[in-house]
């Protein structure tokens, strides 16, 4: 805790306009049972399965709730479209059965690479409904990332735009498993180009009968989304999840985001990270909010105008969007009325403790900072509606969760001392696995205790504080990306021998992506190369991904064992000691 940001504290419970949907922290937290407090209060199928789309959607419309709002589209050009639930529930069966006519089995990973419309979330629960499990991709990403992803988890289908599968063209027919492309032609903005791989979603969905749909009795141990997420080694590993994470998703919406019954809710995540789906898709719906969907990306005056004009009273945003905000300025917040929010959430990178200050002085209420990964498929530990808050902590662990600080033993350290973060496992959202990496999967595990790869401390009253990443994965606008993948690119030029790819601080996305190069005898390093590297990067990679600075050195440190010292290349970047260079080849 510091002394320039002191505790915020909360009304008591009886002063508070609305009653938060968790009343009482400390109390919850002790008589918590995940069977009594979650997975008894969902419904369930009929023969005891459970499927994640069906509590999401279809629940509702069984009680009596069809013509509740779920999802209100806005679209990039300004268009707008409404749908109820019930709605909903109609398109995302017509979905099901469009995918089981294709042949679609129950655990067939279909990837889903798109902007945010409402066809993207008709086809995930659609194919959620039909057993498939559903596996989203950044809309950013060009064609290598999506090779390497779909190679890897063997995909049979994909959800594309015609955009957006213009740009992958050239990768699709070396996808052997890949059986079909369904491309949505969203109001006719573009033209789909015919080959033998791609079928159109609207031809496809215009002869289904909805009510020949049947659900798939999927169980609580069924997959059912699978996100890639960065290592500091190898490249991205598809973690598994199962049905049953919506447990803990609806919970959370709950007790975490207070999230109520047609509450207006806008998350700014796309559901190509694990926050847009865990928490765009599942932890909304499933509390059966209207959720807004904005297909634009950040823009200060156009989230503002979207929270005032649909008064939005959940908020669920990032960091780096946060200090965006800060950065457009008091002057722009005061031009709307915001007063229709009552919660203000934030995931995805350390929240300054200034951000949650000037959001309490700003939008009359502190940013609710919250911690989990795509490994813990939702939240983990989190600052609620109802308990005080210390600014730049990320609260603490939500009921049922048991988090603790560990040396490099694997033992728990006393409270105060920074050490690895790590949870007792057990948690229902926990990921299943990664994709055929069973050691690597179970590496995550010591000593009864999942390793989350983060470094954090816990003070005398429970409050977790990050404290940084334990591995040279970067987080940059809360997107981790893993330094591998990007060298991986960058050698695949012809001028570059070796790349080390780093963060580098930076005051609004916390990390940017930087390289160091060594070039091949015949280049010359020039700021012409050091441009065509970066086009290069980005054109495989994603402009977010690919790096934002190159740097030429001679020499590339590495370890005896050959493994770059990217921690050396960053301690040269940032002037820092460069530590036990012992290990060095070249010293
Ligand atoms: P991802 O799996 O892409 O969602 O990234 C998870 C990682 O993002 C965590 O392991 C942290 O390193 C970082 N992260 C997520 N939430 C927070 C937070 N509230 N404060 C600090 N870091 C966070």
């Amino acid at each position: 805790m510091s002394d320039n940001f002191p505790t915020i504290a909360k009304p008591s419970v009886s002063n508070m306009p609305i009653p938060p949907n968790l009343s009482d922290y400390e109390k919850t937290r002790k008589d918590f049972d995940w069977f009594k407090d979650g997975f008894s209060k969902l419904d369930w199928l009929p023969d005891g399965g459970l499927n994640n789309a069906y509590e999401s959607v279809d629940r509702h419309v069984k009680n009596g709730k069809g013509n509740y709002n779920a999802l209100i589209w806005i679209g990039k050009n300004g268009e707008e479209e409404t749908y109820t639930y019930s709605e909903f529930k109609e398109e995302s069966d017509k979905f099901g059965q469009v995918m089981k006519n294709l042949g679609m089995k129950r655990g067939d990973r279909v990837f889903i690479f798109m902007d945010r419309i409402p066809e993207l979330y008709f086809a995930a629960m659609g194919i959620l409904k039909a057993g498939g499990v559903i596996a989203p991709l950044f809309s950013a990403f060009g064609p290598d990332p999506v090779r390497d992803r779909m190679e890897d988890a063997g995909a049979s289908f994909l959800i594309t735009t015609p955009e957006l599968k213009a740009k992958i063209n050239s990768i699709l027919p070396k996808i052997q498993t890949l059986q079909k492309v369904i491309v949505i032609n969203k109001l006719n903005r573009s033209e789909i180009e015919p080959d033998n791989l791609t079928l159109s979603y609207d031809d496809l969905m215009k002869s289904i009968d909805p009510n020949s749909f049947v659900l798939e009795p999927t169980t609580q141990y069924d997959f059912s989304i699978m996100h890639y997420t960065s290592g500091s080694t190898g490249k991205p590993k598809g973690v598994l999840h199962r049905h049953q994470a919506v447990i803990q998703q609806w919970l959370t919406g709950k007790w975490a985001l207070d999230l109520k019954e047609q509450d207006i809710y806008f998350c700014t995540a796309d559901p190509g990270w694990v926050t847009g789906t865990s928490y765009g898709m599942m932890a909304p719906w499933t509390n059966c909010v209207t959720q807004i969907i904005y297909e634009g990306g950040f823009s200060a005056t156009s989230w503002y105008d979207i929270i005032q004009k649909y008064g939005v009273t959940v908020w669920y945003t990032a960091p780096t969007a946060i200090r965006l905000l800060m950065r457009a300025g008091e002057s722009v917040v005061t031009k709307y009325d915001l007063t229709s929010l009552r919660f203000i959430g934030s995931v995805g990178e350390p929240l300054n403790p200034e951000a949650v200050v000037w959001g309490n002085r700003n939008y009359k209420m502190p940013i609710h900072d919250n911690w989990w990964q795509t490994e813990t498929g939702a939240i983990m530990c989190a600052n609620y509606q109802v308990t005080d808050i210390r600014p730049g902590s990320m609260g603490k662990p939500f009921p049922g969760i048991t988090m603790g600080i560990l040396d490099e033993e694997y033992n728990e350290k006393k409270s105060g001392e920074s050490g690895i973060l790590a949870v007792r496992p057990g948690w229902p959202s926990q990921m299943f696995a990664y994709w055929q990496q069973d050691e690597m999967y179970n590496s995550r595990f010591k000593k009864g205790w999942y390793i989350t790869g983060d470094q954090a401390s816990v003070d005398k009253d429970g409050y977790f504080w990050f404290q940084g990443r334990a591995d040279d994965v970067i987080n940059t606008a809360g997107h981790l990306v893993g330094p591998f993948e990007v060298e991986s690119a960058l050698i695949e030029h012809p001028a570059v021998a070796e790349a080390g790819v780093i963060g580098k601080p930076d005051p609004i996305a916390m990390e940017v992506v930087k390289a160091f190069v060594t070039l091949n005898t015949d280049h010359q390093p020039s700021d012409q190369l050091r441009r065509e590297l970066i086009r290069f990067a980005r054109e495989k990679l994603s402009a977010g991904v690919a790096p934002r600075e190159i740097d030429f050195i001679d020499i590339m440190p590495k370890t005896r064992s050959g493994k770059i010292m990217r921690r050396l290349l960053k301690a040269r970047e940032l002037g820092l000691p460069e530590g036990d260079t012992s290990t060095l080849e070249d010293d």
